[in-house]
Parts: structure tokens; C-alpha cells; sequence
């Protein structure tokens, strides 16, 4: 099913430097234990209210928590020395994270470029038949978000509503049986103009593109420039400014790793960093959660996840990595189409 995307194209979970063990989970709003903090950097100014140093103190408490295994594996992927005792490759591992974190944090300030505080991942399920035309006229069914915390690294909020479609309302079988969206589900639901009110509702409440600053991240090109595009031409209002520019995963993926653009797909990006789907595939919200179990490790593993594609009138454009770091601007309704 991923193959149709890659060719056209509060529940909690926080990230693991190893597997996907439960037991590695940090809960949100637990505390830093005493050891990470110690072996966290002391802060200029003798305090540690800047975010960089819970971002390295969290690094540190999930080194503590590898076995030594493991240690050896991140640091043969990051091209570290491998040798010596487990002590050795912890110190090495954090030594790695701090440097990079203290750089990157730095290079931002000096850049007036601060770091999104919140990535906002999206994955929208919409209608479709068995091997749809390139022109298909999807509608979107099912609008799911899940919320990154990028300073905690965790997972803070999430977000679901399904849509009513209402070109074509009844759904084919095929699409039931792909999303696990039912014809009662759509029935039930509310047409897309009132399910994007109560998103940019639910953006506002959080503060997202006022005192935070944000940005969506999206598992290939398609959610933005088919999905939302299309849907905004069949309600008849403007494609949102708020949701021009996003992340798409799968670039940043295979630019960070440096993989090939067939291995970024979501089962082969989880796959390789040593996770495994949680929940059922082209469901909206599960698939968002694991695409953010995805962003989360590679936050994790050091990668400046940016915004790198954008929408311009009515074309999908990509975003040069030179460009200055902008977060989306505050949710608002977009209006109707004249
Ligand atoms: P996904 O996020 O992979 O679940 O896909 C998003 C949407 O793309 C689905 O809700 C379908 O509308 C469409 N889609 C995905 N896979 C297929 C497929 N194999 N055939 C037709 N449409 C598909
Ligand atoms: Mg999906």
C-alpha cells in the first residue's frame, strides 16, 4: 500500500535511542533522575532553564538505559570508535550528543534561527478504488494529528476526526477494507469545512504559531499537495496559509541517513531504526503516531528536522536547506474560494 504513496509521490509515546522496548518509555512530566543531570553540560550561568539542556540531559538518561549492544551499534552508525568497555562507549555516545546539541543550539541563537518547539504530523486517510486514475477526486475521510514536543521529545497531544465525503459520500469496499474507515464512521461525521474549524481550534488552544513556534511533517508529498489540495478545490475554500510549508519525512530521512529514496518508506524507515509498527496500517492516527515515532528518533539521533517542501500556487515546490528556519504561521480559517 505504501508503494501507491512512495510513486506518486492524550496518549503518550516518547523515543528510544535502542528499540522499541516499553520499558525504555520516559512518561511525560516525569522527572530527570540526579545521574542525567550530572552529566548533563553546566549551563553558563549556572542554571539549567535553557531547553538544550534537558534535550541532553533526556539523550543521557536513554544512553544510561542501552545495553551495551546497542551502544555499539549507535555508534558504528554514527561512524564512532566501536572499542572498549560499556562505561567507554557510554561517555563516547554522550560526549557525541552534547557536542552536537551545544553546536546546533548555539548556531541557532547566533542566527536569531531558533528551533521549532512543536512538529505537528499529519497523515490524512481519503477515498480511493482499487488502482484510482492519477486524477482521482479524493476526498479526505479521516483527519488525524499527533503533536511532537521537540524540546521534551515527546509525544503531548493528539488529535482525530473523520470526514464526511461529499462528492462521492458511500465508500467503495475497497477503501473500507484499506483505512478500516467504515460507511457509519463517515456518516457520522461532519463535512470537512467544520472538521477544519475544530483544527485550527485545537491548534489555537495549544498556542501553535503564536508564543510556539511550529511546523506539520508529513509522510511524503501527497498529504499536502493531493490530499488537502484537492480537498480544498471540492469545499470550495483557500488551500490554508498555515499549512503551505511542511516537513516531508521521507526527504529528510533519506538525506540524513543517506539512503536511497525506495528505502523511506514508513514500514522500511521503522524497520530500520529498529521499530515495528504500532496499531493498524492506513488508519490516519496510527499511521501519524508511527511516522512521529520516526521524527522522534531521528530528533533523537541529532537530525535538524526543517521544513523542505512547500505549496505555491496550486504546486509543490521544495525548500533549499539554505533557507532561514520559518515556523507555519498561526492556524486561521482560510476562507472560501471567490
Ligand atoms: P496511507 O496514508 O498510506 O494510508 O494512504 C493515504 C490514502 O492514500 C488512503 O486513504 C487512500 O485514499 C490512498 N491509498 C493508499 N494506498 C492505496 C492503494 N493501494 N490504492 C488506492 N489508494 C490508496
Ligand atoms: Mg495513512
Amino acid at each position: 500500500m505504501e508503494e501507491h504513496k512512495e510513486n506518486i509521490h492524550g496518549k503518550d509515546v516518547n523515543v528510544k535511542m535502542s528499540n522499541g522496548d516499553e520499558d525504555d518509555k520516559l512518561k511525560p512530566g516525569s522527572t530527570i533522575c540526579a545521574k542525567e543531570v550530572e552529566d548533563a553540560p553546566q549551563a553558563s550561568n549556572s542554571n539549567f532553564s535553557h531547553p538544550v539542556y534537558k534535550e541532553i540531559a533526556l539523550a543521557n538518561g536513554h544512553i544510561n538505559r542501552m545495553s551495551k549492544e546497542e551502544l555499539r551499534n549507535k555508534l558504528s552508525q554514527l561512524k564512532l570508535d566501536t572499542r572498549g568497555v560499556k562505561d567507554v562507549m557510554k561517555k563516547r555516545l554522550k560526549s557525541h550528543y552534547k557536542k552536537q546539541k551545544l553546536t546546533q543550539s548555539a548556531a541557532n541563537e547566533g542566527q536569531g534561527d531558533a528551533y521549532y518547539d512543536y512538529i505537528c504530523v499529519v497523515d490524512f486517510e481519503a477515498t480511493c478504488e482499487e488502482d484510482n486514475p492519477p486524477d482521482y477526486p479524493h476526498e479526505i475521510i479521516e483527519f488525524p494529528m499527533v503533536l511532537i514536543n521537540t524540546h521534551t521529545l515527546e509525544i503531548v497531544g493528539t488529535f482525530q476526526e473523520y470526514v464526511k465525503p461529499e462528492l462521492c459520500p458511500t465508500l467503495s469496499d475497497f477503501c473500507v477494507k484499506l483505512t478500516g474507515i467504515t460507511q457509519e464512521m463517515v456518516d457520522a461525521a461532519k463535512p470537512f469545512p467544520v472538521v477544519l474549524k475544530r483544527v485550527v481550534k485545537w491548534l489555537e488552544e495549544r498556542e501553535l504559531g503564536t508564543k510556539y513556534k511550529y511546523t506539520f511533517l508529513t509522510d511524503g508529498a501527497w498529504d499536502m499537495s493531493k490530499f488537502l489540495n484537492i480537498q480544498c478545490r471540492v469545499s470550495q475554500i483557500r488551500y490554508p496559509q498555515f499549512a503551505r510549508k511542511w516537513i516531508n519525512i521521507r526527504k529528510s530521512y533519506g538525506n540524513f541517513y543517506k539512503v536511497p529514496r525506495t528505502q523511506t518508506k514508513l514500514s522500511t524507515m521503522l524497520d530500520k531504526l529498529g521499530l515495528e509498527y504500532e496499531g493498524r496500517p492506513h488508519s490516519g492516527l496510527d499511521d501519524s503516531r508511527n511516522i512521529a515515532r520516526v521524527a522522534l528518533r531521528m530528533l533523537q539521533d541529532g537530525c535538524q528536522l526543517r521544513a523542505n517542501e512547500h505549496m505555491h500556487a496550486g504546486q509543490l515546490l521544495t525548500i533549499p536547506s539554505s533557507a532561514p528556519l520559518e515556523g507555519s504561521p498561526a492556524p486561521r480559517w482560510p476562507g472560501n474560494r471567490k
